[in-house]
C-alpha cells in the first residue's frame, strides 16, 4: 500500500432482482461503507437511476473518510461484452439486456466504471482478498436461480473468446435428461439450480410423506426453497438429505470433468444450499474426487464461499483498483 492509497478508496456494486447492493472499500479490498436497497427495476433508465443515486451518496460517505472513489465495479446476473460494456443476455433479469452504465455513470459522476458478470466478479473477490488468495486457478461456482461459474486461470479472469465463458449451468451432465430452457437437454441446471432443486424436491414429496417438508409440497403451505432444504437436512431431515446428496453428486460430476479440464487450485461453492455447509459439501467432494482420480487429492480444495454475498462487492472493488493500476482505465 502507498500513501496514495490512504486517499482513496472502490466501489463495488451488485445489482440483483429487484435489490442493489454497494460497498465502499479501501485499495485493500476491506469494506468501509455498506448500502442494500429494495428499488424498482421496470426499466434500464430505472436502474441507470438508482445505480447513480448509491454511488453518489457512497461518494460522500467516501469523503467522510478522507478518500475519494477512484473506480467503480458493477455485477449483474447476466453475460456482459467485455469490448462493449453491454449485457448481451440476462435470462434472470431480462430487463437489463441492453443496459451500458459505463459512459453514462462516467459522465455523469466523473468516476470510472466498469460492468461484469457478478459471479465472475464474485470469484475474483474470492481470488484477491478471500479464501482464494493463494489459488491462481480457481472456479467460483453460484448455485442460484441460473447455475453459473466464474473462472480465475494463472492469476486472471478468464473470459472466453466473446467474453461468456463460465456457461457451467449448461454443461451436459445427463444426455438423456430434462430439456432445459437454454433448448439443450440434461445440463446440471435442469438438476442443481434452485428452482430445479425444489421442482425435483417437490415431485418426490408427493410420493413420499415421511419428510419433514412434506406439508410444503402442497400449494398455499409455505415457501419451499433451497436454504429451507437446507435446514431440514441439517435438522437431520432424512428425506432433505437424499435430496441434497443427490443434487450434490451431480454437481460433483461437473466438477470433476472441471478439474480434468483444468487442474485446478480450488472449487469454490455458493448458493442458497450452502446453507447446508459440509451436508452439501461432502457428496460433492465424494464425486469429484471419484471422477478425477488420477489427479492428486491434495491438488484441490472444494469449499464453501466465504465471503458469500459480500464477495461480488468486493470483487467489483478490486477489479476496478486492478484495471486502473494496469492503466486499463475505461
Ligand atoms: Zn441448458
Amino acid at each position: 500500500m502507498t500513501d496514495m492509497d490512504d486517499r482513496i478508496g472502490y466501489i463495488g456494486l451488485h445489482i440483483e432482482s429487484g435489490l442493489f447492493k454497494a460497498a465502499f472499500t479501501d485499495a485493500g479490498g476491506e469494506i468501509l461503507e455498506i448500502d442494500e436497497r429494495e428499488a424498482s427495476m421496470e426499466s434500464i433508465s430505472e436502474i441507470l437511476g438508482t445505480v447513480i443515486d448509491i454511488i453518489a451518496e457512497l461518494k460522500q460517505k467516501a469523503s467522510h473518510h478522507g478518500r475519494a472513489v477512484s473506480g467503480v465495479g458493477i455485477g449483474v446476473p447476466g453475460m456482459v461484452n467485455w469490448k462493449t460494456q453491454r449485457v448481451e443476455f440476462a435470462p434472470d433479469l431480462p430487463v437489463i439486456e441492453g443496459l451500458q452504465l459505463s459512459e453514462e455513470v462516467r459522465d455523469r459522476l466523473a468516476v470510472p466504471v466498469v460492468m461484469e458478470n457478478a459471479v465472475r466478479l464474485a470469484a475474483y473477490g474470492e481470488y484477491r482478498c478471500g479464501i482464494g488468495r493463494s489459488a491462481p486457478n480457481l472456479v467460483y461456482v453460484h448455485l442460484g436461480t441460473s447455475v453459473g461459474a466464474g473462472l480465475i486461470i494463472e492469476g486472471a479472469i478468464y473470459r472466453g473468446a466473446l467474453g461468456f465463458a463460465g456457461q457451467l449451468g449448461h454443461m451436459t451432465v445427463d444426455p438423456d435428461g430434462l430439456e432445459c430452457r437454454c433448448g439443450n437437454v440434461g445440463c446440471l441446471e435442469t438438476i442443481a439450480s434452485g428452482p430445479n432443486l425444489v421442482r425435483r424436491t417437490r415431485e418426490r414429496l408427493f410420493r413420499d410423506r415421511s419428510s419433514s417438508l412434506s406439508s410444503l409440497a402442497l400449494p398455499g403451505r409455505g415457501e419451499l426453497t433451497p436454504e429451507r432444504i437446507a435446514m431440514e437436512a441439517l435438522d437431520g431431515d432424512d428425506f432433505s438429505l437424499m435430496m441434497l446428496e443427490q443434487t450434490g453428486r451431480w454437481v460433483g460430476v461437473a466438477i470433476a470433468n472441471l478439474l480434468n479440464l483444468l487442474n485446478l487450485d480450488m472449487v469454490i461453492l455458493s448458493g442458497g444450499v450452502m446453507v447446508a455447509g459440509d451436508v452439501f459439501l461432502k457428496p460433492v467432494v465424494a464425486e469429484a474426487e471419484n471422477r478425477a482420480r488420477w489427479l492428486p487429492k491434495e491438488g484441490c480444495r472444494i469449499v464453501n464461499s466465504p465471503l458469500g454475498g459480500q464477495a461480488a462487492l468486493i470483487g467489483g472493488a478490486m477489479l476496478a483498483r486492478d484495471l486502473q493500476r494496469n492503466g486499463n482505465v475505461r
